[in-house]
Order: structure tokens, then C-alpha cells, then sequence
């Protein structure tokens, strides 16, 4: 929690849900327009900067997770969740509201990590660079039964890789990603003591906030293939969309959480847009879980530290498989979109 600044109360004002564009430019020509530049480190120094968590490195362009952190899951043979869309809600797949966005795939051609129906994350590529953001601004409040998250969407201690992809690198044989980081308004008001509906309800293109201070989309690129499996993040697992909105699809392994080894249940990683809150891999007793370990929204229910509190309370947890986080709302959403994000990717076609 250390990475929340404190903000008091006052900002009730702030309108109500909405990712708003800040800056335009990142149009998919490669041109980096941006006006937030980013401050270039080519230290080679993969630790970054201090405070980056940065449990989880790159190792020759590859990453490196310690092994207490996988449990029984096997990272080399992930299951594609390709199209895993549903209807209702279902263990294992996204129940999707109609008319999320759709679109073009964000990578160009699969990886070669990518093998029939499974994938493996330790031989992913990913986008190089170690971009620090000294700009970015988060905060998190509590005014009242209102959870106030403001920021800028660029992550506070935590870098991103260089974007555009750079043409030299490995990345951009798989996904020619050319749009630039820029900083958004984030703006959100979220039940602070969000409650269980009776039935769950579905999700659009963006789910939560993590406490980079960067939002995180669903599990899907916009043609509703797996994105972790086919889209190149870089280190910490972000990438920007067409509208230089950064954003991840998983766990950002650039949250200290996942290199906590105390053998105990996960710490708070961010919310989702009903309010409930996103925890790390492992559950209780340390175990980390797999998307069997979790009802058909990826959460479960035992008591929790909740703003300082013993709660026996719903949350979301982040697990190495598909769907990776959110998979279906157990609240109600007070973030329906369509915000900028949306959770598409809008990329030139291969060529
Ligand atoms: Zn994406
Ligand atoms: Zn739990």
C-alpha cells in the first residue's frame, strides 16, 4: 500500500468513470507525437529504477519467475483462451457484454511460443526498454462509500518498454506495435464496500486499475484472442493501444507481490471497476491458485484486510491462466465504458 499516496477528501466533484484521451496523435502512422516524453535509460541495468518492484526480470529477453511463485502450473504450456467467450457466467471464460469492441488482432503473426492450443510464457518475446514515467500521478482516497481513484495512467514505480515497438527488436517480428505511451485522465469513483449481486454481471473492455496506477483491460485483444498469449508486452506486462492508453491484461509482474515469499495470501494489487479488490497469485496458506481454485469470476470469499480491516469479503485474484484476472463482475459495475481504452488494439494488418 506504501505505493498510495494519501489524497483527503474534497474530490467528490470528479466525474464519475471516465478514461478520458488526453493527448491524441498515436494514430498508428509510428509517429511518436506524444507530449509526455518519456526519460530513456540505457543502462542496461534490468533492476531499474529502485522502486520497481521488478520481482520478475528478463533474462536474455526472456522471463525469469522464481519458481515459488508457479506453484503447479506449468508456464510452458499454458492453455490458449483464444474466443473463450460466454454467454453466462463460467469458470475459465469471459463473460463478455455484447457489443465490446471488436476488431483487428493485435499481433501480426503468432508467436513461436505458441503451440496448438497452448502457449508458453517463458519463451514469450517482449518489447525491450527500461522507460521510466517521473510525471505519473496515482492516488486512492476513501470519501465516505466512495473509493475516489485519480491518476494519470502512467505507472508510478514501475517502467514500461519503448514504445513504438522498435523496429530492431524481436518484438517486432510478432506485433509491429506502433503507438506511444501518453498520459490519460483517470478518473474513477468506485463503491468503496462494493456487495455481491445475486447474479453476476458482464464485462466490457476494461476491467479494473492495478496500483501502478494503470488500467487493466480484460483478457482479450480486439479480435477476442487471448492477449497474453498473442499480443508482446513489455517487461511488467503493459503495452499502449491506439490511443496511447497503457494498460495491461494480467498481473503486471512489476507489482512487489509477486516476489513476496512470506507463504501468505496476496496483497492487494488493484480493484475491479465494481469495486471489489484484485489480490495476487496466492490464496490462503500462500497456495498459488490456478482458474480451477476460482469461481466463474476468478474470485472467491474469506476474510481479507480491507482498508485496515479483518472483512470476510468477496476479491479477484490474478492466476498465470486464462482469464488471467477478471473473468465476469460480481458486483456492479460503476465503470460500464465505453471509456478510450475499450480494450482494443487497432494495428496495421501484417506487411
Ligand atoms: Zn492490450
Ligand atoms: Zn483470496
Amino acid at each position: 500500500m506504501r505505493r498510495i499516496n494519501g489524497f483527503g477528501i474534497g474530490v467528490a466533484l470528479l466525474a464519475t468513470g471516465a478514461l478520458v484521451a488526453a493527448a491524441c496523435g498515436d494514430d498508428g502512422d509510428g509517429s511518436s507525437s506524444s507530449t509526455d516524453e518519456p526519460v530513456e535509460e540505457d543502462t542496461g541495468d534490468r533492476t531499474g529504477n529502485g522502486d520497481t518492484g521488478g520481482a520478475i526480470l528478463l533474462d536474455e529477453g526472456r522471463i525469469v519467475i522464481p519458481e515459488e511463485d508457479v506453484g503447479d502450473v506449468d508456464l510452458s504450456q499454458l492453455p490458449l483462451g483464444d474466443q473463450k467467450i460466454s454467454e453466462a457466467p463460467e469458470q475459465g471464460f469471459v463473460y463478455l457484454c455484447p457489443g465490446a469492441p471488436e476488431g483487428m488482432p493485435g499481433a501480426q503473426v503468432d508467436g513461436p511460443w505458441i503451440s496448438g492450443d497452448t502457449y508458453s510464457l517463458l519463451d514469450k518475446y517482449w518489447v525491450p526498454g527500461d522507460v521510466d514515467w517521473p510525471e505519473a500521478t496515482f492516488d486512492i482516497s476513501v470519501d465516505g462509500e466512495t473509493r475516489v481513484v485519480t491518476g494519470n495512467n502512467l505507472p508510478i514505480n514501475a517502467q514500461t518498454g519503448t514504445f513504438p515497438v522498435p523496429p530492431d527488436s524481436e518484438a517486432y517480428t510478432i506485433d509491429r506495435n506502433p503507438n506511444s505511451i501518453s498520459a490519460q485522465e483517470l478518473s474513477l469513483e468506485l463503491p468503496a464496500n462494493p456487495v455481491e449481486l445475486a447474479e453476476p454481471s458482464c464485462i466490457g473492455g476494461e476491467v479494473g486499475v492495478l496500483l501502478t496506477g494503470v488500467v487493466l483491460f480484460n483478457a482479450f485483444d480486439a479480435g477476442n484472442l487471448d492477449a497474453v498469449a498473442h499480443e508482446v508486452q513489455d517487461k511488467c506486462q503493459g503495452h499502449p493501444q491506439m490511443s496511447g492508453v497503457y494498460h495491461y491484461h494480467s498481473l503486471s509482474t512489476c507489482l512487489e507481490d509477486i516476489e513476496d515469499t512470506s507463504g501468505g495470501h496476496s496483497n492487494l494489487i488493484g480493484y475491479a471497476f465494481d469495486g471489489f479488490g484484485i489480490y495476487g497469485h496466492r490464496g490462503e496458506g500462500g497456495e498459488v491458485l490456478t482458474t480451477a481454485d476460482l469461481d466463474e469470476c476468478h474470485g472467491h470469499t474469506h476474510t481479507i484486510d480491507w482498508d485496515g480491516q479483518d472483512v470476510e469479503m468477496y476479491h479477484y485474484h490474478a492466476t498465470w491462466e486464462f482469464p488471467y484476472v477478471v473473468g465476469c463482475y460480481r458486483g456492479e459495475a460503476a465503470i460500464t465504458g465505453p471509456s478510450v481504452g475499450g480494450g482494443g488494439e487497432t494495428l496495421p494488418p501484417p506487411g
